[in-house]
């Protein structure tokens, strides 16, 4: 089972409607070990003044006073990598390196899986206490000019993880038909997404995993499925190959299972080939906008990664990656 959830939003994105506590709640009530909440934070855009802009602060603030008031803990820094340990992504080690040290951990207060147990003796012949880490994060809008921005953006607060996402293309949102209808074909279209995608991939560092790779196919508005690697494999080579040597991450986003394309973002056969070309870094998130949402669709999440050749999934805490076994 996947017990982490790295893509929760709440009222503090303008698409969200459920308090921080209570997606909590769910998450807890889920089984789940470890959420992320990522806020939507698109600047520059054509929406109105201020939307999909979060207020970081009140954010952070809030954040802040559920930790404090005991709703969830946030002590993954016992499983901080050793700084002089190298755990970069792009690390051809990092998979076994995060084995080894969930291993070596293991004995500390918390184990892989984000079980708390009592300190001193061994998991098993503890009483587990049962609680949920809940780590800061943000799904951070990428657009070609917002590299400035995304730096000092990224650096002004403690954020655990990062989601790069493209939600427009020239300031439109492919989710709204005018998007398309700049474009004489919807293959020209969901193209243009790609190659956007492409540049964003070049120009910016700070992400740590690239969001719904295939976001704009799930508004295709002939309602089917435009997609196949085959037809835009020689952008979408480009992509992956670009996030790997920056060890860069991708998520598999069970959104789409909510949409009328019925799958998830990206498609699997793009997930099997990121893996194919040595990608390792694979987080796992709902885009839950709601708490009915939280860790939708996440057997079916775990069939797709294995079938993509994954054996493990990736979890950030203060930007570094930790690597659970599926
Ligand atoms: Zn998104
Ligand atoms: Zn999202």
């Amino acid at each position: 089972m996947i017990v982490t959830d790295l893509h929760l939003h709440t009222k503090f994105s303008s698409d969200g409607i459920s308090e921080m506590a209570d997606m909590i709640a769910s998450a807890r009530n889920k089984g789940l070990k470890t959420i992320c909440f990522t806020e939507h934070m698109d600047y520059d855009t054509n929406f109105p003044d201020g939307t999909f802009v979060v207020d970081t602060d009140a954010y952070l603030k809030r954040y802040h006073e559920l930790v404090a008031d005991g709703y969830a803990i946030k002590d993954g820094a016992n499983l901080r990598p050793d700084r002089n340990r190298d755990l970069q992504p792009a690390d051809s080690h990092a998979i076994k390196d995060g084995a080894n040290l969930r291993q070596d951990r293991g004995r500390d207060l918390r184990t892989a899986d984000g079980h708390a147990v009592r300190k001193g003796t061994s998991p098993s012949e503890n009483e587990e206490i049962p609680d949920l880490e809940v780590l800061f994060g943000v799904e951070l809008g990428l657009q070609p000019q917002l590299v400035p921005f995304s730096r000092e953006y990224a650096a002004s607060y403690p954020f655990d993880f990062i989601i790069g996402s493209s939600h427009v293309v020239k300031k439109q949102d492919p989710a709204f038909s005018a998007y398309f209808e700049r474009f004489s074909t919807e293959k020209e279209a969901l193209m243009a997404y790609f190659e956007e995608e492409l540049l964003c991939a070049q120009k910016f560092d700070e992400f740590d995993v690239y969001g719904h790779l295939d976001y704009a196919a799930r508004y295709a508005p002939s309602g089917k499925d435009v997609f196949s690697y085959r037809k835009y494999a020689d952008v979408l080579e480009e992509i992956l190959k670009t996030l790997i040597d920056k060890g860069k991450g991708i998520e598999i986003n069970t959104g789409g299972f909510r949409k009328s394309i019925h799958r998830s973002n990206p498609h699997p056969d793009i997930l099997k080939r990121y893996r194919e070309l040595g990608g390792e870094i694979i987080t796992v998130g709902s885009d839950a906008h709601r708490v009915e949402d939280v860790a939708a669709d996440f057997a079916r999440a775990e069939k797709i990664l294995r079938e993509g050749g994954f054996t493990h999934y990736t979890l950030f805490r203060q930007r570094k990656p930790f690597f659970i076994e599926l």
